[in-house]
C-alpha cells in the first residue's frame, strides 16, 4: 500500500524513455505513476517487419504491467493525458470514457513523437504512417489486400498502380521498410501469386541528394548499392508535391500512380509539450536544462523524443532510443537526487553510432563513429543488437526463431489480413484504392 507521505512521481509514456525513468525509480522510496494511451510498450525498430508480414505484431510489444509485475511502487495506468495544470500540480488523463485527476510532485514527460506531414492534409489523408504497431498493422492489411485486388483486375494500369509501392523518406524507416518490401515480392508474393504477372515497383523517394544523411558517403554509397540489388528504384533529389487517391505527384511534374505512398519522411514532437505553454523548439520539442528539466517548469522533466537539448556541437540530439533511454535514467535519478537533497548531474549522451538494415545479409553500420561495415557483417551486427534489445525472453526468442525460419525458408508467414473496426479497415480517404477499385473490371 503506498504510503501518502512519499513523493509521488507521474511519468507520461511508457515508451523508451519512460519505461527507462520508470524501471530506475523501481524500489525507490517514491511512488511512480506511468501512465500510457496504450498497455504495452512497442519495439520501434522492428515495427517494418510487422508492416511486411516478418513478425507478428506481439513479438515486438510487452504489456507494461508484466514488466513491473514484482515492483510495488511502480502502478501502471492505461489512458491519455489532455490536461496539464503545472501550477497546482494536477494532470487530467481520459480512460476509456472517464477522467481522472492525477497530482505530482514531480513529472516526467516522455510522450515522443507523431508523424509530421507539414500541414499537408492532401499527404496526411492518402498515405500510410510508421509510428505505431496500428500503423503497422494497417500498413500490413493494406499491402496484401493490395495484391488480392491485382490478382483479379483485368485493368493492366489499375493492376500496376496497385503493385507500385511509394516509400517517401530516405532515413533508416523508409530503407528497411524498402527493403523488405522488396524481399517479400521477391521471396513469398511472387511465388504465390503465379498465374499472375505483376509489375511490382517499390520506389524509395528522397529530398535530398543522399540516403542515410548522417552516414559517411561511402555507406549511403553502397546503401543505395544494396537496395537496387533487390530491385528497389532509389529516386534522389525528388520532392512530393501532392498525393490524390490515384497516386503522388512530384515537384517535378512527374506522377507516379500508386495506391500505398508510405511516408516515413518525418516526425515531430508530441503535442503534450503544447500544455506547458512554454515557447517549443525546433520540431515542436520541449527545451530543457542540461539537468532535463522543462525550462520555466522546475518539477517537470522531460525526455526523449519530445525534449530539446543541444550537445557541446550546438546540434539537437536525435530523436533516437539511446537518448531517450539515457535521459529516462538521468531524469529519475536526478528526481531521487533532489529529493535526497544533492546536486542534480547534466545529461551526457554516450553514442554506439548508427545502423540500418536493408535486407537479407544487406546492411550498414558506423560503429563509434569509427568501424564502418556494409553487408553480412552489418547485417548480423544489426540481428544480434536487435535481439539484445528486445524486451523480454519470450519476444527475443520468439523473434530470433521468426528470424531463423525465414532466413531459411524464404518464408513470411504472418500475412494475415486482420480486420476489426477502427484498426485493420482503414478510413476510407486513407485507402488509396478506394477510387480505383470502382473503376476496374
Ligand atoms: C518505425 C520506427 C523505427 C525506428 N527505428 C529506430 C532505430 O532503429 N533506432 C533508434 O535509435 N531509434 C529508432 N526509432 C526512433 C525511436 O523509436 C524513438 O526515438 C524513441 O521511441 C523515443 O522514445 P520516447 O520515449 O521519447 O518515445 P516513445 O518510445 O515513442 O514513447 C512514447 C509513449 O508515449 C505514449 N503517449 C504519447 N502521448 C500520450 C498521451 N497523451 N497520454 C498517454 N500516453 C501517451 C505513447 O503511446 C508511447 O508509448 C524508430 C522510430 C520509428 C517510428
Amino acid at each position: 500500500m503506498a504510503k501518502p507521505d512519499r513523493p509521488r512521481i507521474v511519468i507520461i509514456g511508457a515508451g523508451f524513455g519512460g519505461l527507462y525513468a520508470a524501471r530506475t525509480l523501481a524500489k525507490q522510496p517514491v511512488d511512480v505513476l506511468l501512465i500510457d494511451r496504450r498497455n504495452f510498450h512497442t519495439f520501434t525498430p522492428l515495427l517494418y517487419q510487422v508492416a511486411t508480414c516478418g513478425l507478428d505484431p506481439s513479438e515486438i510489444a510487452y504489456p507494461v504491467r508484466t514488466i513491473f509485475r514484482d515492483v510495488s511502487n511502480v502502478r501502471f495506468m492505461l489512458g491519455e493525458v489532455t490536461s496539464l495544470d503545472a501550477t497546482d500540480q494536477i494532470i487530467e488523463v481520459q480512460s476509456d470514457g472517464a477522467t481522472y485527476r492525477e497530482s505530482y510532485d514531480y513529472l516526467i514527460l516522455a510522450t515522443g513523437s507523431v508523424t509530421n506531414y507539414f500541414g499537408m492534409a492532401d499527404l496526411e489523408s492518402n498515405s500510410f504512417g510508421l509510428k505505431d504497431l496500428s500503423d503497422a498493422v494497417v500498413l500490413r492489411n493494406h499491402l496484401l489486400k493490395q495484391f488480392e485486388r491485382a490478382a483479379w483486375s483485368h485493368d493492366p494500369a489499375y493492376r500496376d498502380a496497385l503493385t507500385t509501392i511509394v516509400i517517401v523518406g530516405g532515413g533508416p524507416t523508409g530503407l528497411e521498410t524498402a527493403g523488405a518490401l522488396c524481399e517479400l515480392y521477391n521471396y513469398v508474393l511472387h511465388k504465390e501469386y503465379r498465374d499472375h504477372t505483376f509489375a511490382v515497383r517499390v520506389i524509395l523517394i528522397e529530398a535530398s541528394d543522399r540516403l542515410l544523411a548522417p552516414y559517411p558517403e561511402s555507406l549511403q554509397k553502397a546503401a543505395v548499392t544494396q537496395l537496387e540489388s533487390l530491385g528497389v528504384e532509389v529516386m534522389l533529389e525528388s520532392v512530393i508535391d501532392h498525393v490524390t487517391g490515384e497516386g503522388a505527384y512530384l515537384r517535378d511534374g512527374r506522377f507516379i500512380p500508386t495506391r500505398t505512398l508510405v511516408w516515413a519522411a518525418g516526425v515531430k514532437a508530441s503535442p503534450i509539450g503544447d500544455l506547458l505553454g512554454v515557447p517549443l523548439g525546433r520540431a515542436g520539442r520541449v527545451p530543457v536544462e542540461q539537468t532535463l528539466e522543462a525550462i520555466g517548469h522546475e518539477r517537470i522533466y522531460v525526455v526523449g523524443d519530445l525534449a530539446y537539448l543541444e550537445n557541446e556541437r550546438g546540434e539537437p540530439y536525435p530523436m533516437l532510443i539511446p537518448v531517450a533511454k539515457q535521459q529516462g535514467v538521468l531524469a529519475a535519478q536526478n528526481i531521487m537526487w533532489r529529493i535526497q537533497g544533492e546536486a542534480q548531474k547534466s545529461f551526457h549522451y554516450t553514442d554506439r553510432g548508427l545502423m540500418a538494415t536493408i535486407g537479407r545479409r544487406r546492411a550498414v553500420a558506423w560503429l563509434y563513429y569509427r568501424v564502418q561495415l556494409q553487408g553480412f557483417m552489418a547485417w548480423a551486427t544489426w540481428l544480434s543488437a536487435h535481439l539484445v534489445w528486445l524486451l523480454g525472453f519470450r519476444n527475443r526468442f520468439s523473434v530470433f526463431f521468426s528470424w531463423v525460419w525465414n532466413y531459411l525458408t524464404y518464408d513470411r508467414s504472418v500475412r494475415i489480413i486482420l480486420e476489426h473496426r477502427g484498426l485493420g479497415d482503414p478510413a476510407q480517404g486513407n485507402e488509396m484504392s478506394t477510387t480505383g477499385l470502382t473503376t476496374v473490371d
